[in-house]
Parts: structure tokens; sequence; C-alpha cells
């Protein structure tokens, strides 16, 4: 077992002056934490979190990052919590530690080659701060270095192929090529131990006759280079088990096909003299020209740099050639972490706007206003900052806007499951449908067969899909509903006149009517009716015109006709809908700011109570309607309110000023005696909204010998 000062030893070579004492005293938390806890290689359990900080140390990373490392396995293997540590060590040390725990906890399903993609960004979603995954990927590198000591073979490659498709790409994301080589390879001999042999034997074999052959062609290039008075370091190499493995797939190759396992790499102190040395070797042996690659005019998203090429060699082979300075080579190893790393006096160069970029761009934030001094200190990045991403119960990623609720969630999953959805589990708990769902999250959807959307989800749904399915289903919904409440309401009316509604409409004399209202279909002309646009004496009138003469001057349903002439001007909508007739009921007096709801009222349009209101209760429910405030419009309503006072003199006077002064107009008041000393005043007032009434009601309480103030039902 490696001891701590291995590791304290290693930082002050990189870093003299290093505060080591969160290291020290994170050993000792850690050691006391995981006492008594055995690794399944029998050593103790503190093992583990040592090489995993030797590795960062290794890495030269900073103070915070090691003893970090230190404690990445406590809060998920001990009962110490967050808290504990952000105590004891601070926010920064809490926060890694806190975020290496939450990926931990990500319970991955067989499906994760099939999903790598979201897993990765789940990931670098996960972890606000890059250090956060060089934990990660060191840990998973130590796990993959113990990884024999597992018993179950099943285990082993599961852990493996979760290595290749996950942890492996992120490091080669970051750019830390030797973690990422490394990871292929252990990854590789336990997910495939069979292609592994087999590809290892190639190598073995064919390893005595390439020594000799890297020896030509490393001298070939030596000579080419010092003929050309270019300064190089000439590297032959042979290529990773796991690339041999994954170009013999892409290429459909067979073992006995694959030739190049060895590459050249020339490593110079200049870029234009990579330039020219590969003009050199182009004017050697012969290009292939789709083969060659830029990397240096055009680094990857990483940074990475380089130029390859791959040429026909001496003997007639293709030969891998890769080109770069030393500071290349050196960010191709290292990636990311080479940025990382502890430079004394200066936290980081802050001429290198590459370096800046470079992170910038790997964590796609697009923010030019952020400082590159700022953005270093404050390591906390938001990585994907427009998407989270969430589990399936069957552990299936679903990637949603963030904000999203169970009801984006269930839309996504199914637009049945949307509609009929009632209630939501997150990570086992039940919450309310609004709640907002966070990375990492299991979600679980309750529905209930026949149940349908409400209109409130429209206020809190966040995708476009959500909110186009919730108002198809209600205008489909609401269609379907008036146009068997509209057949129903002309049927009884044409009854009452002696006349059969079906009857009309087989005889085909509904088509008149239709022509008037310029309606594509009779459906269409019955749903007006149920939304009370068109009254069933209407559609009458047109059948049967003469009918209208006599009756003309006893209609009582011109007035509503008229008023609908008039437009929509109570100030309710019904989305989805525009041009109802509503009335405002005059049981209840329902304000802006009221919790309404419509009632479909027979051939009189829509009537709007408050829901609390007594008469709603009667009301049948398939007559109900949710209806909304259009908070466009201003309009004033109506309302009743009770003064309660000691009698005196002038008071109802003092009250009426203190509502006209806010400007509202009272439409009726009287007072009446309730005992020998107290008054009841009641007014009706027409105000906006129940704001506007909240706040006169404060201002009549504040008159003088007030007691109470109450707004009242009408009746
Ligand atoms: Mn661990």
């Amino acid at each position: 077992m490696i001891r701590i000062n291995d590791i304290l030893d290693k930082i002050i070579e990189s870093n003299p002056n290093a505060d080591l004492s969160p290291i020290d005293k994170a050993y000792i938390y850690a050691a006391r934490a995981h006492a008594g806890h055995t690794r399944l290689s029998g050593e103790p359990y503190l093992s583990h979190p040592l090489e995993v900080a030797l590795i960062l140390a290794d890495m030269k990373l900073d103070v915070e990052s090691v003893a970090a490392a230190l404690l990445h396995d406590v809060i998920e293997d001990t009962p110490v919590t967050k808290q504990d540590i952000i105590k004891m060590f601070g926010s920064n040390i809490g926060h890694i530690v806190e975020g290496v725990t939450k990926i931990s906890k990500l319970k991955f399903s067989t499906k994760v080659a099939q999903q790598a993609e979201s897993l990765k960004k789940m990931i670098l979603a996960m972890a606000d701060d890059i250090r956060v995954i060089l934990i990660k990927l060191a840990d998973r590198l130590h796990n993959m270095r113990t990884l024999k000591y597992h018993k179950s073979a099943d285990k082993q490659r599961m852990i493996a192929q979760e290595t290749l498709d996950i942890y492996m790409p992120l490091a080669a994301r970051l750019g830390i090529f030797w973690i990422k080589y490394e990871l292929g390879e252990r990854g590789f001999f336990y997910s495939m131990p069979e292609e592994y042999d087999k590809i290892d034997m190639l190598i073995n074999k064919k390893k005595g006759g390439k020594e000799k052959y890297i020896k030509t062609v490393n001298a070939k290039l030596k000579q080419a280079m010092d003929k050309a008075c270019i300064k190089a370091e000439i590297k032959g190499r042979y290529k990773q088990h796991y690339s041999i493995y994954q170009k013999m797939i892409s290429q459909n190759l067979d073992f006995g096909e694959i030739y190049d396992i060895v590459a050249f790499r020339l490593i110079f102190n200049t870029v234009p003299q990579c330039y020219e040395a590969m003009g050199v070797i182009h004017s050697m042996w012969k290009p292939i020209s789709y083969k060659f690659k830029d990397y240096i005019g055009i680094p990857k998203p990483n940074m990475y740099q380089s130029l390859h090429t791959t040429v026909i060699g001496p003997y007639g082979e293709r030969v891998e050639i890769q080109l770069r300075t030393k500071e290349m080579d050196k960010i191709a190893e290292s990636g990311i972490a080479a940025h990382w790393t502890y430079k004394e006096g200066v936290a980081f160069d802050k001429n290198n706007n590459k370096v800046f970029e470079w992170i910038k761009n790997l964590v796609e934030n697009q923010d030019d206003s952020i400082d590159p001094d700022e953005f270093i200190e404050n390591v906390r990045i938001d990585l994907y900052p427009a998407d989270i991403y969430v589990f399936t119960p069957q552990g299936e990623i679903k990637t949603l806007r963030k904000g999203a609720t169970p009801v984006d969630f269930a839309f996504m999953v199914h637009s049945e499951i949307g509609i009929q959805c009632t209630g939501a589990r997150v990570n086992g708990k039940l919450v309310s449908l609004d709640t907002k769902l966070e990375t990492g999250d299991t979600i679980e959807i309750i529905i209930t067969k026949g149940h349908a959307p409400s209109f409130d989800w429209l206020n809190f749904v966040k995708s476009v899909r959500a909110k186009t399915k919730i108002r198809q289903w209600i205008r489909t919904f609401e269609k379907k509903r008036s146009i068997s409440l509209g057949r129903e309401m002309c049927e009884k009316l044409f009854r009452k006149k002696n006349q059969n509604f079906n009857g009309v409409i087989k005889s085909g004399k509904i088509e008149k009517c239709l022509d008037c209202f310029a309606f594509k279909s009779v459906d269409d002309l019955i749903a007006h009716v149920g939304f009370g646009k068109i009254t069933p004496l209407h559609i009458f009138h047109k059948i049967f015109p003469h009918e209208e003469e006599q009756q003309n001057k006893k209609d009582p349903l011109k007035d509503i006709i008229k008023k609908e002439q008039k437009g929509n001007k109570e100030g309710i909508v019904v989305k989805g809908l525009n041009d109802v007739l509503f009335k405002i009921s005059k049981c209840c007096n329902p304000l802006p700011g009221d919790l309404i709801i419509g009632f479909i009222t027979q051939g009189q349009g829509i009537a709007v109570h408050r829901k609390n209101c007594i008469n709603v209760l009667k009301m049948s429910s398939e007559r109900r309607i949710d209806v909304q405030w259009d908070k466009e419009i201003k309009e004033s309503y109506p309302v009743k309110i009770c003064v309660c006072s000691t009698d005196r003199f002038g008071l109802l006077a003092d009250v009426a000023s203190t509502i006209s002064k806010n400007n509202i107009n009272i439409v009726t008041a009287y007072t009446k005696n309730h005992d020998f000393d107290t008054a009841l005043s009641y007014f009706t007032i027409s105000v906006e909204s129940t704001k506007q009434l909240r706040k006169i009601i404060l201002d009549i309480k504040k008159v003088k010998q007030v007691r109470t103030v109450k707004r009242i039902a009408s009746n």
C-alpha cells in the first residue's frame, strides 16, 4: 500500500510552497471514515482513495483536487454527509466530493452502449467542476487496475464495457490521452478477452520482424530530417490493442489482414518545422491524400493538435505518421489536466487565450462576458446549461429542457401517457406535477385511464411537444363535448316548436343554414351551439323564417345575439377558442384573480362562476368547462362588500369618499343598523381585479370606527 508521504512528496516536487494541511486533514478523515473496511483485494479500503489521490498528484493537479480525491468515497460508503465535509474542508472540496458521489450513484442500465452519448452528457452536466470528472476518471482507472479481484466474470465484463462506452470517451473528450489509452486497453482486456488475446498474439508474432522494421523506418526518417536540418525526436510505437480492434471492425478486416500495428511520431520545437518535415516526408514517400489531416491549423475541439498523414513506406506498406511540437505532445497526453496543473506564482497564463478557448469550447460555454481569470477562479461551470438528463424506470435516458416537469417527461415518453398522467414519483417519492426535474432523477409516471389533461398544465410545462399536445387534446375534447351538448340543445328547442331536429338534418334543410353561417359541416354548426356562440333558436329561425316574424317581438334571445355581435368584452378566454359568449354570473361575481370555472348554459353561452361558488357544485360536471381570465383585457366587474362599523354620523360618506379616491365606481350603497351601535353598510363597487379589491378593503378598514370589511356573495 502506498503511503500518504508518497503523495505529499509528489506535490512538493511540482509545488514546493504548497499548503499541504488540507491533504493531511483529508487523509486522517478518510482513514477514520473507512476504518475496518477492505477492498476485494483484501487491502484496507483506504488504499483506494490513496491510489486515486496519487494519480491526481501525478497529473500535478492542485491541493484541493488531491484532498477531494482522498475523500471521494466517504459520502457514498460511510455515514459522513456533504455538510460534514463542507464544515471540515470548506465548500470547494465539499462541492467536488458531492459531484463525484452523484456520478457514482448513477445506476447504469444494460442499455449503456445505446445511450452512451446521453450518459456522457449527463455526467458532464452533473459535474459542474471539471475536477469532479478528473477524480472520477482516476477512480475508474484504479478500479480497472484492480478489476481482477472481482470474482464474477460477468461483473468484470459489465464494468469493462461501461468503461469503454463512457469513461474512455470522456477521457478522450477531455484530451487526456494516457488515461484514454489505459482505460481502453484494460476495458478491452476484460470485455472481450478472446479478441484481446488474438490481437495480442498477432502483435507479439509480428514483433520480431517489426523491431527491425521500426529501426529501418526510424533511420530513414532521421536521415531525411538531418538532411533538411530539422531537429526532431522520432518514436516508433505499437498501436493500442483496442484501436487495432476498432479498426478491424470499422474496416471489416480479418486478423490476418492487420498489418499496420506500428505508428510513428515526430516531435519538433516549432510549428513551421512540423509542416516542413511533412513536406520532406511526402517527397520521400507518396502520401495517401485522403488520409492527411491538419489538426494544427484546425485543432480538435479539445485542443488536440498534430499533423496526421499516411504514406506508402519503404516496403510498399502503409505508414501512419504524426507530427507535432513538444507543447502539443504534452497537451495530447494530459489534455485538460495540462492546464489545471499548479504553476508557481501564476494560476494560469493569462496571455494564453487559446487555453481558455479550449475550455470554453469544451464546455460549450458561449458566454463571452466571462473574464478568463474569473472563469478559472470560479471553476464551477455549467457544462450543458440548457438541458437536463433523466432516467425512465427502465434506465433509459431522456433529455429535457432545464425546468422541465413530470408532465413534460410523460409527454416525451408517449402522448397517451401525457394525457392520462395524474401523478409522478421522482426517485421513488410522490411529487406534484409541476416539480422541476433535475439531472440524474428517475421518473415514474402514474396514469389513470380516461383522465384528461388540465389547463393549468399549460402554465408550467416547458416543452413545445407537451404544450401542443395538451392544446390539441383540449380542443378536440371540447369540440366533441360541444357537439353532443349543441345537438341536445337543438333537439330540445326544435321539439318545443314541434319540429324534429334530426329530421331537419336528414332532409338537408340544414344546408341552407350552413351557408348562412359559413360553416363547412353540420358538426361545426352544432359545436358552435354547444359553445354558446349561436343559439338553437337562431338556427330554427334560419330554417323556418316565417316563424321568426311572428315571434320577433317577444324573442328574449335577441339580446343575447346582440351581445354576441358586440364581441366578447368580458375579459375571459377559453384557450384555443375565440369569440365565445360569456356571462359573469351574479351569484358569486367573480373578479380577475379569482379561480373561475365556466358552465355551458342552454343557449346562453358560458356562465362564469367562482370555483368555490355554491352553485357550481350543483352543475352537471359534463357542462363544466375550464376558462381563464384574459390578462390583456381590462374590464370592471361588480362586487359586493359589507362594511361593519360602529354607527356614527358621516360614516357612509367617509367610506364612499375612500372608494372614490381609488377611482372606483360605486354602483349601489345602503346601510342598515344591525343593533344599537353597529351599522352594516353594503356597497356594490366596480373593480378590475382581486388585487384592486384587496387594496380597497385595506383602505376602508383604515376609516375611523370601521371594524371589518368583507367581500360577500350577492344573494
Ligand atoms: Mn472510488
